[in-house]
């Protein structure tokens, strides 16, 4: 076995919350030792759009938008109900706003306001109509020198021309470049700096979303010192008299022990890649019913098993059991497909979701987590869940479908490989996806004759302004609704996938490991997707779990560097 190492804090995991804790650590002048099981760095957060619910925030207030400890804490409360974990809201709510402060006041993170992003669930009480959701500035990957190699990747599916990332600032100049001047110049300039990108660069260095957040906090973490090693899991924790001393590692060099003069943080993004588990937990995948992730396949519940070796309590009654986002599977040459994450397309005016039968079956314009469960219980009696999601000509050359982009992006190879289906009449595209033609075509009246009037009768999609928020950009009086009218048609299908997940382990306001007897596990902390979601496995707004990851994993470093 090689030597061992040493350190004050060693950190299992380099996503949001593993670097929030480790650089904070280091910044409080521990020495701090960050282990990843992956070759490269990042998780599931490198795939993610980086956004973050921080409620009060400065940038919120600059923009003249108030907030209250009262609002948030009574829309978490309406929204998870008896599953909010209170001590823990109350914790986020007191603290999440300075935390962001003190990241961008003592490290790179930077972000900013979109200042229309509205809560998820406007209606509820407590909620906010825009303010509490950030997202993160640009980021220049050329400054993690060496390291830039051994950042995750963002996911292939939502990069273009096979390297080059944009960010959901990005998105309304790219929907409207044919239209105005200085939508097209801000593409043309992130067209001209990814050209010169690839001249020395095997992707391109401009980097947005989930991508920008690592790097920030990765180029800080290693000016603080912090030292990451990859490939090298924690495999098992150790314990002397009760208490977690570090834990041993399987590296390229075999297996090594780290000792941890003052705690262990887990920070192993929870479950969403272990089949086991999701067979047993998700209810759809448990009756047989067909389920892809798009989280990394290395996210497979590590954590959770080395908590559960120390009793570590897990809380399983939350409402659902992962972050649901509908996805469609983008062949690739060799075989396989990726999975393209529909945030955003259901919402434009102009695009239904219909089942096989050619019945919408829910608003889709409401968010990616209460999309899934209305698409596994329309498909309740199939023996598989999916929908396919439709759009007329003038939709796809706006805004695109799934992964196909919109005009002047080219169509033609995802008709080729499949992924895109498109016919002249509604009759023949329902043929091609296996969709009840008659059910279809009724569907489709029903829904011109509202869209005729901006409304839509059937679900009310764009009477709130989240779904208004991302519905179609100028278009009045109501963004979400078109009529569905122009051949050719298009369609692309979905599948029930996931983001990451909400069973987690149970942890206190400190993010210290609670025991099945509800008493810490004294020197273990747990972050990110490995904690239980303290919103109860509900999805109240954008960002709400790259939000606590920053927050609990500062708040563990804190309370493990003021001494426990
Ligand atoms: C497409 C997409 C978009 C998203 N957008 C958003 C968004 O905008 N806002 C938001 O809040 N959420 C978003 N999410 C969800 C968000 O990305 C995750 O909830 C979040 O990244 C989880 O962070 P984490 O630190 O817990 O885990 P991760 O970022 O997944 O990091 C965990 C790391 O631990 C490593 N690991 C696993 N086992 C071990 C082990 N035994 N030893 C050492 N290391 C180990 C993994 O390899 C991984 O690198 C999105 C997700 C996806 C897929």
């Amino acid at each position: 076995m090689p030597m061992g190492l040493e350190c004050d804090v060693l950190v299992a995991g380099s996503g949001a919350s593993g670097f929030a804790a480790a650089l904070t650590a280091a910044i409080d002048g521990l020495d701090v030792i960050m282990v990843e099981k992956a070759d490269v760095f990042g998780g599931t957060t490198c795939f993610s759009a980086g956004v973050i619910w921080i409620p009060g925030s400065r940038q919120a207030r600059e923009a003249g938008i108030s907030d209250s400890r009262e609002g948030v804490l009574s829309y978490l409360q309406a929204e998870a109900g008896n599953r909010l974990d209170r001590d823990k809201a109350e914790a986020f709510a007191d603290n999440a706003a300075s935390i962001l402060d003190w990241f961008e006041a003592n490290s790179h993170v930077s972000y900013m306001l979109s200042p229309a992003w509205s809560d998820y669930h406007p209606g509820q009480p407590g909620a906010s109509k825009g303010g509490r959701s950030l997202g993160p500035r640009p980021f220049d990957g050329r400054t993690l020198g060496k390291w830039f190699d051994k950042l995750r990747p963002p996911l292939k599916t939502t990069t273009i021309l096979g390297g080059m990332m944009v960010g959901r600032e990005d998105l309304p100049q790219f929907f409207t470049m044919t239209k105005k001047l200085s939508s097209a110049q801000h593409v043309a300039k992130l067209f001209l700096r990814y050209a010169k990108d690839r001249v020395s660069y095997s992707r391109g260095t401009r980097l947005s979303n989930g991508n920008a957040l690592v790097a920030m906090l990765a180029r800080s973490a290693f000016e603080r010192g912090v030292k990451l090693m990859l490939k090298t899991p924690v495999v098992e924790l150790m314990t002397e008299t009760g208490r977690v001393t570090g834990a041993v590692v399987e590296g390229p060099e075999g297996r090594r022990t780290i000792r941890a003069r003052k705690a262990v943080v887990l920070a192993c993004g929870g479950f969403p890649a272990n089949d086991e588990l999701r067979a047993r937990l998700y209810d759809h995948v448990a009756a047989g019913k067909n389920h892809r992730t798009v989280a990394p396949a290395d996210n497979t519940g590590d954590g959770i098993r080395l908590g559960r070796s120390l009793n570590v309590a897990v809380v399983e009654g939350q409402a659902q059991p992962a972050a649901w986002v509908p996805v469609s599977l983008v062949p690739q040459p060799d075989g396989t497909t990726i999975p393209f994450p529909h945030f955003i397309d259901r919402g434009k005016a102009g695009y239904i979701a219909v089942d096989k039968r050619g019945r919408r079956f829910i608003n889709e314009a409401m968010s990616y987590h209460d999309f899934v469960p209305a698409m596994v219980e329309a498909c309740r009696d199939d023996p598989d869940v999916h929908c396919h999601v439709i759009c007329d000509s003038a939709g796809i050359r706006a805004y695109g479908l799934g992964a196909a982009p919109p005009r002047p992006g080219r169509l033609g190879p995802h008709i080729a490989s499949g992924y895109i289906k498109r016919a002249d009449t509604l009759t023949e595209l329902a043929a091609l996806c296996g969709i009840d033609a008659k059910g279809l075509s009724q569907t489709v009246s029903r829904l011109n004759k509202g869209a005729a009037l901006g409304e839509d009768p059937e679900f009310g999609k764009g009477t709130d302004p989240y779904q208004r928020f991302n519905g179609s950009i100028g278009r009045s009086p109501n963004p979400c609704v078109a009529p569905i009218d122009r051949g050719p048609f298009y369609a692309v299908r979905l599948v029930p996938g996931d983001i990451g997940t909400f069973i987690g382990m149970r942890t206190d306001a400190h993010a210290r490991a609670l025991d099945t007897s509800g008493q810490p596990v004294a020197g273990l902390y747990v972050v990110g997707n490995d904690a239980a979601s303290f919103m109860g496995g509900t999805y109240p707004g954008a960002g709400i779990t790259l939000g606590p990851a920053l927050v609990f994993g500062h708040l563990a470093a804190r309370h493990i560097s003021v001494g426990n």
